[in-house]
Parts: structure tokens; C-alpha cells; sequence
């Protein structure tokens, strides 16, 4: 059995002194008290905590590997949502048991991804217990330039990245949700978008100056974008057939389709909005970026009824005739 200290040592410390990023974000990492961060000057820090826990955010027997790549990655989805870029991390970490084998998939998995982010670990904390994964990154952004969710404007371009709903197809077919014959490759493939979703990184820091806001699809579209709507006092009008889906996703019903791209969580790609003068610059960072970004509707102000309070979304169909939903994002208390 492995110490608390020859494993930190051993899968966190050796690891984070072999990156190339050791030594940039901070001037004193792993090992004392507290680390030392040295933020460029006139920038900001953002600063986001997301915590996995075991059967709630992934299932118990996810492969080490793709956990440590997810549990960074939906850390690093929030400095893309913020434009900004990744400098740091530290890891929390509650561990049943001390398994080596177990511990270097994780390991590998989550410097993998720190490598190609140049995020580097900085600190933690180990302790025994239900299996739990707690990480803080921090990134760094141009003071005035971060992507907030409270600056939306009326007549703004609402966008969404890459496709959505894939992770939640592939819990519901984990789930046997629906009474649907699969073919196995339809569950690898969409067990790719659950298990591994990619940061936008990139795509967020191309963002800052020509979207207005942005967050990134961890609860579902629905939730989420309601978010950006409460923060800014607006309301949406949003094409649910608009919304960009793989095709194994447009294969099933429509009622999986909806519910899967409206509701569904664990997307990881970026919501933004941006005015229709940036639509050109738009296609360009798309192509640049090899990233599909689709135009699914159009922020407006609120009116004094009911039917157009902040955070009103009006679904549409491809006909533009309203659709009433019964679908909310995910909530752990409800
Ligand atoms: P403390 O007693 O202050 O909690 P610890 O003994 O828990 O410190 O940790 C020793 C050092 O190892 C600290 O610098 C801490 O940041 C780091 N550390 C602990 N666990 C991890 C981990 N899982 N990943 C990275 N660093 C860690
Ligand atoms: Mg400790």
C-alpha cells in the first residue's frame, strides 16, 4: 500500500515537476503550505472549483484515464467560457483506496490534458474517502475582456459550438432510458462525448472582443442559457431544430433528439452571444478554430408580461411555429 505522501509524491509532485508548464504560473508549487501564483501584470485571475463525485458525475467503474481527462477538462470549460487562458491548477482528491494502477491511469489522463493546456499543478489535498475529485484552475484574462453572462444585448446572435447532446444519449443508453435497439458502436461513439468531452479553449479566447456573453453547457441549454438571460435581464427566442446534433442523435426520435439537445448535460461546448455585425468574423474563427459554430437564435429585451420575463426562452420549430417544452436543465436538488 502506498502512503498519502509517497502518492502525492509519486503521481502528482513528479508529474507536475516534469510538465512543461512547471515553474510558469507559479514561482513556488507542490510542497509547501501554500503555492505562489505570479499573474501577469494588468490581468485579471479567473478562478472556477468543479467537483466530481463518484455515481453522481461519472459512473463508478469510468476508466482512470478518461476520468482524469474529464476532471480537469470541465475545469478547464469554465476559464474557455470566461476567456481565459489556463495557468493553473490544484487537485483535491478522496480516494477509497491507494491503487498505483489505478492512480496512473488517473494520473495520465489528467496531465495528458494539463500538457496541451499548459496548466500547471500546483497544490492539492489527499485524503481517504468516497470517491471525489475536486479541482480549481486558474486562468488569466485582459482586465475588461473576460465573457460574462451578464452582457448579453437585444438583437444578439444567440451561437452554440460543436454539437450537443451526445453525453446524454449515451447515459440514457447506458440507463436502458429508451426502449431502443442500439447498435454497440452507436454507445463507443457517443461514450466519447460523456467521458471525454474537449475544453474550448481555444475557441474562447478567439472569442473575447466579439462576443458580448458566453457560458459554457455543463447542465444542459435550457439551464444554461437561462443563465445568461437572468444575468442579463433579457429574453430569448431559440429554433430547437436549429440546434447542431451528431448524426447518431438525429437517427433517434424526435423526443430523445429534443430532450437530448434542450436538457441534456455535460455538452461542455460554448453558448455565446454576439451581435449580427460579428456573423463574418464568426465564420473565420470557426474555420480557424475547426470548430462548427451554429446561430440557434435571438436575444431580445423583455416586455412588462409574463410571457417575456428575464430568462424567457420562446422555442420555435424549423417552421418558426412556437413549441411549448416541458423540459428543465439538470439540478441536484430537484
Ligand atoms: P497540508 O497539511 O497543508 O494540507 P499536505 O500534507 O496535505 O499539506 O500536502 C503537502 C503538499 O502536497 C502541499 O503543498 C499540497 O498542496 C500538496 N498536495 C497534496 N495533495 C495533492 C494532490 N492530490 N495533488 C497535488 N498536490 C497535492
Ligand atoms: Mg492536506
Amino acid at each position: 500500500m502506498l502512503s498519502e505522501f509517497e502518492l502525492i509524491d509519486r503521481f502528482f509532485l513528479q508529474r507536475a515537476r516534469q510538465a512543461r508548464a512547471y515553474g510558469r504560473a507559479a514561482h513556488l508549487g507542490i510542497g509547501d503550505d501554500c503555492a505562489l501564483l505570479s499573474p501577469p501584470a494588468g490581468q485579471d485571475i479567473a478562478v472556477s472549483t468543479d467537483m466530481l463525485v463518484s455515481g453522481r458525475h461519472f459512473l463508478p467503474d469510468v476508466d482512470a484515464i478518461r476520468l482524469g481527462h474529464k476532471s480537469l477538462a470541465v475545469n478547464l470549460s469554465d476559464l474557455a467560457a470566461m476567456g481565459a487562458t489556463p495557468a493553473a491548477f490544484t487537485l483535491s482528491l478522496a480516494l477509497p483506496s491507494a491503487h498505483a494502477a489505478w492512480l496512473e491511469g488517473f494520473s495520465n489522463g489528467l496531465f495528458a490534458l494539463a500538457e496541451r493546456f499548459d496548466c500547471e499543478l500546483v497544490g492539492g489535498d489527499t485524503t481517504a474517502g468516497p470517491l471525489t475529485i475536486s479541482i480549481t484552475v486558474f486562468g488569466h484574462v485582459p482586465r475588461g475582456q473576460a465573457l460574462r453572462r451578464d452582457a448579453a444585448q437585444h438583437g444578439d446572435d444567440i451561437w452554440v459550438s460543436g454539437n450537443l447532446g451526445d453525453a446524454r444519449l449515451a447515459l440514457g443508453l447506458f440507463r436502458n432510458e429508451w426502449d431502443i435497439d442500439q447498435p454497440a458502436a452507436t454507445l463507443l461513439d457517443v461514450r466519447d462525448a460523456m467521458e471525454t468531452p474537449e475544453p474550448r479553449v481555444k475557441l474562447g479566447l478567439a472569442l473575447r472582443g466579439v462576443a458580448h456573453a458566453a457560458i459554457d453547457l455543463s447542465d444542459g441549454l435550457i439551464g444554461d442559457l437561462a443563465h445568461i438571460l437572468r444575468r442579463s435581464g433579457k429574453m430569448a427566442s431559440v429554433n430547437v431544430d436549429a440546434i447542431p446534433r451528431s448524426a447518431r442523435l438525429a437517427a433517434q426520435t424526435t423526443q430523445i433528439q429534443r430532450m437530448c439537445t434542450v436538457a441534456g448535460g455535460d455538452d461542455y461546448e460554448l453558448c455565446f452571444t454576439a451581435p449580427v455585425s460579428a456573423r463574418g468574423r464568426l465564420k473565420d474563427i470557426a474555420a480557424e478554430s475547426n470548430i462548427a459554430l451554429t446561430r440557434i437564435g435571438t436575444i431580445s429585451d423583455t416586455a412588462s408580461d409574463v410571457a417575456t420575463q428575464p430568462g424567457t426562452i420562446a422555442w420555435v420549430d424549423a417552421a418558426d411555429a412556437p413549441i411549448s417544452l416541458s423540459l428543465t436543465g439538470f439540478d441536484h436538488f430537484e
